[in-house]
């Protein structure tokens, strides 16, 4: 198993999930975390859903995605 030592940065990304990125649930291990009632930021929805994701190097994070476009909306 290889380190990534990123010294000095606090925002070390958890995984490979950008802000507006599409989201497919399907193409990772997503499971269903809570819904969030926020407008999303790329269309007219009204509520978000969160997802718990763990990216192909077994690394956890929680992602809230509009049901709509399917646009990665925040990361918490
Ligand atoms: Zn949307």
């Amino acid at each position: 198993m290889e380190q990534v030592n990123q010294i000095g940065d606090e925002e070390t990304p958890i995984f490979q999930i950008s802000i507006g990125q599409t989201f497919k649930p399907y193409a990772w291990r997503a499971s269903h975390h809570m819904d969030f009632q926020f407008e999303c930021l790329y269309c007219d929805s009204e509520s978000l859903k969160g997802y718990q994701v763990e990216d192909q190097y077994g690394n956890m994070g929680k992602i809230a995605t509009c049901p709509d476009c399917e646009r990665v909306n925040a990361k918490y």
